[in-house]
């Protein structure tokens, strides 16, 4: 008997996203790096960064991507942005193939519609150019004002929207000027300024002081809100994630190991990972987790464990955790685990889907 077989009956979450058309789908993502320095006894070292990653995100929705440092995330986020070209998988912009697309993810048009929100406002902005500078570029690259009239006036606007009011006195100022939070509202405002389908904000908060955090999670949400974005909310703070996030999906070592809708996967975690995590991160209204003994580390991904990369730190992990995947088992709609916990099915290989076309 699997352990998801041993539960009584759950409680039913359902997920509203679930509905609604994906406006970015990643499918089966691989991503493998070489290492600098040569090969080991000739063979070529390999960080094996992401595997068989998959994530839909929907306009109007919230997708967090929960993990710890090394999980993952910022490759897969890299990826959706168009910075990293995946080794193997698919990307689809409104159902359309990155391989179908006229100059596949590093075209213009899909720059427009996919933003990237960077971790680190203070290097992401030049430091000897003013907030005009930095709002005005992505106007004219991506043909948003006519004049120049237009362009000041699509500015003003951008910086109301991201609340850097009254918005006159904030276009001339340096980066230099702005707290750490200032600077972020202006990242955003520069990735709103295309006029995209969806951001992907990655840690946007973990760099700024804890007092202002929620300020700029609340101003992402609004965003979202009104311009029916969909957002994919980067973090280690799976805490946060219950209140920003629709569904949450986890990572661990550059495997997807659950998804949910956000009360279901917080409430009733199946992975023990997620158990982990969430016994670290202690939550009133949540259910309680028992804490898991041996915690660990996080494995190196030149040299991951076989098998389910968790099992190293697993206090469940049995033999065939250490030699196979487990495939994806629904617990109940839309919320997925990968766990032998839950299934004896191994996962099939996704290497030999084919990368996206080349740049
Ligand atoms: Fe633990 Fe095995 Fe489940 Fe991995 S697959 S989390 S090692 S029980």
């Amino acid at each position: 008997m699997t352990h998801a077989m041993q539960h009584g009956a759950a409680a039913v979450y359902s997920d509203s996203s679930a509905t609604v058309s994906p406006i970015l789908e990643a499918r089966n993502l691989r991503k493998v790096f070489p290492v600098g320095g040569g090969s080991l006894f000739g063979r070529q070292q390999t960080v094996k960064a992401l595997e068989d990653f998959s994530v839909c995100l929907r306009p109007g929705y919230t997708t967090a991507l929960v993990g710890e440092s090394g999980s993952g995330k910022t490759t897969a986020a890299r990826i959706l942005a168009g910075m990293y070209q995946a080794t193997s998988g698919d990307i689809l912009f409104s159902g359309v193939s990155s391989r179908n697309m006229p100059g596949g993810l590093q075209s213009r048009k899909y720059h427009q519609h996919v933003q990237l929100i960077f971790q680190d406002p203070f290097a992401s902005l030049n430091a000897a150019h003013s907030i005009r500078y930095h709002l005005a570029r992505p106007l004219q690259i991506y043909h948003k004002a006519r004049t120049k009239t237009d362009l000041e006036i699509e500015i003003l606007a951008l910086l109301q929207r991201v609340s850097l009011t009254p918005a006159e006195q904030f276009i001339q100022k340096l980066p230099h000027e702005l707290s750490g939070g200032q600077r972020q509202r202006v990242a955003i405002a520069r990735a709103l300024a295309p006029k995209p389908s969806v951001l992907l904000a990655d840690e946007p908060v973990s760099m700024l002081d804890v007092s202002i955090r929620l300020d700029i999670l609340n101003l992402l949400t609004r965003l979202k809100d009104e311009e029916n974005l969909a957002l994919l909310y980067i973090t280690h703070d799976i805490a946060s994630a219950r209140y920003f996030a629709d569904t949450i999906l986890v990572m661990y070592a550059g495997q997807s190991i659950e998804s949910g809708p956000s009360e279901a996967l917080i409430k009733e975690p199946k992975h023990p990972y997620t158990q982990l995590l969430l016994s670290a991160a202690p939550d009133p209204a949540r259910n309680s987790v028992e804490p898991l003994i041996g915690k660990g580390e996080s494995p190196s991904l030149i040299n991951p464990p076989a098998g389910c990369r968790f099992h190293p730190r697993c206090p469940f992990a049995k033999d065939i955790c250490r030699t196979g995947f487990p495939k994806r088992t629904e617990i109940q709609k839309d919320h997925w685990v990968n766990c032998f916990l839950y299934t004896d099915a191994l996962e099939t290989a996704s290497s030999d889907i084919p990368a996206p076309a080349a740049p």
